[in-house]
């Protein structure tokens, strides 16, 4: 692994990389010292971003579906080349281990990054013929939106940046990504990365704090917001974004239920449910954040999921034995903090977890609470940490009413070895993803987004390329 971390981190602005107006301080989650400093940028230095974005779009969107592609391949193969070093400052921002439990560390990441990278490029967006005859022809054309802001969360720093940036960019639109100012290291390496490879203009790249990422969505220039994070600052951005009417994808935060039926092959299932819930602690998105188990089970499945808990280690990411690091902020870790409490006073029980046993950076231990249900702010909240609610019940048509009486719709999952019934069930899940025996599990060519409070829009495959686009209706009268 090397350890050639750059310790000068730049943005990327109009084919330069450039200091901020200031810096500030990126903190390292595992150890709560000062890691690297980051520019700061000042509202100048993003609408210079914005102009650059915008004189650079003309020639990008002039250019063939495959002179982009061919760029931004180009760009996954200099990521790729560059990977010790972005995944050792991955692990470092962030906290997630190089390689943690079930390989799902900050090495889980990367390959996912590039894996999203090269099989977005494999979209297209050819004009669509809706009818042809003697006298008439009228065809879709997807047309890009101009400059696209986007809008980056700390929890998957490098991915996202890149479910963003890929599609964004392939469909002919130039873009400023702002990175979440808890982890912007990984992606400013990116930035250095881009610079000789894309056009000048193409992809600016500028840090800094939630003013900078407000300024993005009040900004005229601006097309379209792509942003991913909390749902309090999605609505922000959408009342922000009216004035000129700016396209917005918002994938927001999730509290998915899992349910798991009294037919469930429990010894099969325990590892993914465990695995699936605390994916990255449980600072994912789409982790199964209430676990709704049928009393016949529960007790057994507690068991199994006792067991993997005991057996990981929480550590340092650095460290090559550890299963899961630390919280990615302090603020996150006072949420968890909280939820545990008021599970505590309302009569839960830990069956593992619970307190915190390491401060010397943001850890929390990996817990399993039961003996809960709805109304304790663990099962109606987003906890996105490592600390997950096991709900007991009786009655399906009730559970599925339960899991549905959140305000989030991201993901739902359903646990059963009958996949028929399973799967009509997960249908009346109300959110954007349902899985049967599995939870969670994304990729490139499936659409994925929220419902209800958890947003709009999709991302992956060809319909989160289409997001990138607006329709023009072309009709040929041909006499
Ligand atoms: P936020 O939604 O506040 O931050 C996400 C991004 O938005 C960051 O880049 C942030 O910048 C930026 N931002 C903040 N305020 C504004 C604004 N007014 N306009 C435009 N951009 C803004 O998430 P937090 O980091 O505060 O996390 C809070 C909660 O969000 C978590 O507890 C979790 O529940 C949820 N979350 C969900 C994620 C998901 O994947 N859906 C990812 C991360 C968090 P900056 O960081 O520089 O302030």
């Amino acid at each position: 692994m090397s350890t050639n971390t750059s310790t000068t981190y730049q943005m990327l602005i109009n084919g330069q990389l450039v200091d901020g107006a200031s810096t500030f301080d990126v903190i390292n989650p595992a150890t709560k010292e000062v890691l690297a400093k980051a520019p700061q940028a000042s509202v100048e230095q993003l609408n210079e971003a914005v102009a650059s974005a915008k004189s650079a779009f003309p020639v990008w969107s002039a250019l063939t579906h495959d002179e982009r592609k061919e760029k931004l391949l180009a760009l996954a193969d200099a990521i790729e080349a560059n990977g010790g070093e972005l995944i050792e400052t991955l692990s470092k921002e962030q906290g997630k281990p190089i390689k943690g439990f079930f390989d799902m560390g900050a090495g889980f990441e990367f390959g996912g990054t590039l894996a999203w990278a090269r099989a977005t490029c494999g979209y297209d967006l050819k004009p669509e013929t809706v009818q042809e005859d003697d006298n008439l022809k009228i065809e879709i054309h997807r047309k890009p939106l101009g400059v696209v802001g986007s809008i980056t969360p700390w929890n998957y720093p490098l991915m996202i940046s890149i479910w963003h940036v890929i599609p964004a960019l392939l469909a002919g639109n130039t873009v400023v990504l702002k990175p979440s100012e808890m982890t912007p290291l990984t992606v400013l390496k990116f930035a250095e990365i881009a610079k000789d490879i894309l056009p000048t203009g193409v992809l600016n790249i500028v840090s800094g704090s939630g003013e900078i990422g407000a300024a993005i969505t009040a900004h005229p220039d601006i097309s379209k917001v792509v942003f991913t994070g909390s749902t309090p600052t999605g609505r922000a951005i959408m009342r922000s974004s009216a004035d000129n009417l700016k396209r917005l994808t918002l994938e927001l935060g999730g509290n998915d239920a899992g349910i798991v039926l009294a037919d469930a092959d429990i010894e099969a299932i325990a590892p993914k449910i465990f695995a699936t819930s605390f994916i990255n602690n449980g600072q994912t998105c789409a982790a199964l954040k209430r676990l709704y188990v049928h009393e016949s089970v529960h007790d057994k499945l507690c068991d199994e999921l006792v067991k993997l808990a005991t057996s990981v280690k929480t550590g340092n990411g650095l460290e090559e034995d550890s299963d899961f690091g630390p919280l990615q902020n302090e603020k996150q870790l006072n949420i968890v903090k909280e939820l545990a409490e008021d599970a505590k006073a309302k009569g839960a029980k830990f069956l593992t977890g619970g307190e915190v046993v390491d401060d010397t950076g943001f850890f929390y231990p990996i817990t399993l609470v039961t003996d809960i249900t709805d109304g304790a702010r663990l099962v109606d909240e987003e906890q996105f940490g490592p600390i997950l609610p096991i709900i007991k019940f009786t009655d399906i048509e009730e559970v599925i009413q339960r899991a549905n009486a959140d305000d989030n719709g991201l993901g739902g999952s359903v646990w059963s070895t009958d996949i028929d019934n399973a799967q009509k069930i997960a249908s009346r899940l109300e959110c954007g993803s349902a899985w049967v025996n599995h939870h969670g599990a994304i990729q490139p060519n499936a659409p994925f987004g929220g419902v209800k409070q958890s947003g709009f829009g999709s991302e992956f495959g060809k319909v989160g390329l289409e997001e990138f686009t607006s329709i023009q209706t072309v009709h040929v009268h041909k006499a």
